[in-house]
């Protein structure tokens, strides 16, 4: 478990949590942590976290879907707010090697702006 108080701070993400790394927020409650992603791949790509430290969705606990379903809940807001709904978006949540997580504390990608492809890579 991690929260502000012990911040995980070998993890990029939580250093960005913590404020010890910066990062072009969009979104933060308690909970829940949104900001640009520093190398976006379409006009909008905006990464979405739980603030706890969670490796991957397979790491995620039992007992946390309640703040998984917000975290996919802020994002939906996000994409209304930046005005996607209409045209859509993707919600990407990479997991483990096969998928290429490059950084091991779950986080859903936002992408959205541009006409995404299918299948991905
Ligand atoms: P993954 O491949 O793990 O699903 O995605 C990791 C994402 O995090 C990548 O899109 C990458 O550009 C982004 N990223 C990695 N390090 C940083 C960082 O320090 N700041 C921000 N804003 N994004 C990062
Ligand atoms: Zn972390």
């Amino acid at each position: 478990m991690n929260n502000d108080k012990h911040p995980k701070l070998d993890c990029i993400f939580c250093r960005i949590i913590a404020g010890q790394s910066p990062s072009r927020v969009v979104y933060e409650d308690e909970r829940i942590l949104a900001f640009e992603d520093i190398h976006p791949q379409a006009p909008v790509h905006i990464l979405i976290i739980p603030k706890e430290h969670w490796a991957s969705l397979d790491a995620a606990p039992r007992g946390g879907e309640e703040l998984l379903g917000r975290v996919v809940a802020k994002a939906r807001d996000i994409a209304r707010d930046k005005g996607l709904a209409a045209a859509g978006y993707r919600l990407v949540l990479n997991t483990g090697p096969d998928a290429g997580q490059a950084v091991p504390h779950i986080h859903f990608h936002l992408l959205g702006g541009r006409r995404l492809s299918w299948p991905p890579g």
